[in-house]
């Protein structure tokens, strides 16, 4: 058996392990990088396991279905909402004159999805379970010639307000390989009830002085999960009563599958008839009927467009609101980052001033280094693949699990043999 590395080597963004045998080949996701071209990854795969529905793992699919008819395999909300990533990714790129896919591309990623835990391929099993990180996501085992595989996709250990994190216990023991993310490879998080604390702090600063907050987020589980977090405040009245908006039909559309899927959420979330309906958070079709002041959840989550493009041109002037930045990676042409670290941004050739004040609070849903410390030493695997993390937190990783394991940081292109 070998594993090949595609994508997602040395680097986030356009994940793709192929793992092949002598009777079968599957690819475990099939991403893109947000910021260049989809990849012309390889198609000659028996199957494709989706990790979970963020485009970094999914982004390619679009091209695999174009002219041909894969096996998917994933989780039902991942096909839906990836379905809806897709559309809109097709929306985007015709708009800048690419037209090399439409949305019967993306109705074919449905047509051939296959949503089940537990599939048989010719000598080859795989199964899947939760990951934590977002909705649906899970962690793939790839069973064959005696040996076994986990491949972590995105993970998250802790429980956020809305989802449980992964169940290290409920791991498959001492594989031949681990395959796992480093995203955070280097890097130990205050923990996350911290976090939120700070969170909730910085909103009730900026609301007593009657400002506005702009939150850019992400339309798949980080809108929905800022959003519950703040309707749950207003109504546990941690939070004053002010008017909270949510502006993204694509969130919006996501709140849907959310709510029929909510078996998949925590115990609190379950309990609630429609727990993605809020209660003190509203959504609205665009920015002109906001009602100052403000708290407004949208996307693009980098800034580059849409409304949170629109609201920081309109509100950084002002030093009484805040932008509040959950995600802990921001690409380095992103009009938050220079907000953010040098005061000012600059879109279509205008310059802006940032007055308001720019807060970084890393909600993220990645296993930070402890956590991904304990998942080897919990799971004990022969050997430790490190993938989707730059070279330096890869590095920093390894260190710290060397002794537990062999690690391996491979190339793009690499192949191991196992
Ligand atoms: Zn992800």
């Amino acid at each position: 058996m070998k594993i090949e590395v595609h994508g997602g080597a040395r680097e986030v963004g356009g994940s793709c392990i192929a793992v092949e045998t002598d009777s079968c080949k599957v690819a475990l996701d099939y991403g893109t990088k947000l910021e260049s071209e989809m990849k012309k990854l390889p198609k000659d795969f028996d199957a494709v396991v989706i990790s979970h529905a963020h485009l970094d793992h999914t982004g390619s699919l679009l091209r695999l279905c174009k002219n041909n008819n894969p096996t998917i395999v994933g989780a039902d909300i991942t096909r839906d909402v990836t379905v809806d990533l897709l559309h809109d990714m097709v929306k985007i790129q015709s708009e800048k004159g690419n037209l090399e896919f439409n949305d019967s591309h993306a109705e074919n990623v449905s047509a051939c999805w296959w949503s089940r835990d537990s599939v048989a391929l010719p000598g080859l099993s795989i199964q899947l379970q939760p990951a934590g990180h977002v909705a649906g996501a899970k962690i793939t085992t790839v069973q064959a010639e005696g040996k076994k595989i986990v491949y972590t996709g995105d993970f998250c250990v802790h429980d956020t307000e809305i989802l449980q994190g992964l169940r290290l216990e409920t791991l498959p023991k001492k594989p031949d390989v681990l395959i796992t993310e480093s995203t955070y490879g280097g890097k130990v998080r205050p923990p996350r009830k911290e976090l939120v604390k700070q969170f909730i702090a910085q909103m009730e600063l900026t609301m007593d002085r009657g400002g506005n907050v702009l939150i850019p987020t992400f339309a798949f589980h980080r809108s929905q999960e800022m959003a519950k977090r703040i309707d749950t405040a207003i109504q546990n009245g941690i939070l004053p009563k002010y008017h909270v908006y949510t502006i993204s039909n694509l969130a919006q559309r996501i709140n849907g599958y959310f709510n029929y899927h909510k078996q998949l959420f925590t115990k609190e979330i379950k309990a609630q008839k429609h727990p993605f309906n809020y209660r003190h958070v509203k959504h609205l079709y665009r920015t002109s009927q906001i009602e100052s002041p403000a708290v407004v959840i949208c996307t693009s989550g980098f800034g580059h467009a849409g409304a949170s493009l629109r609201l920081l041109q309109e509100w950084c002037e002002d030093k009484d609101n805040a932008v509040i930045l959950t995600s802990g990676y921001l690409p380095p042409d992103s009009p938050l980052k220079t907000a953010k670290e040098e005061g000012f941004f600059k879109t279509n050739d205008e310059t802006y001033d940032v007055k308001a004040e720019v807060k970084q609070i890393e909600l993220s849903g990645h296993a930070d280094q402890t956590e991904l410390v304990n998942i080897v030493s919990k799971v004990k695997p022969k050997r430790t693949v490190l993938v989707h993390g730059d070279l330096e937190q890869a590095e920093l990783l390894a260190e710290k699990i060397g002794e537990m394991t062999d690690v391996c940081i491979p190339q793009q292109g690499e192949v191991i043999d196992v």
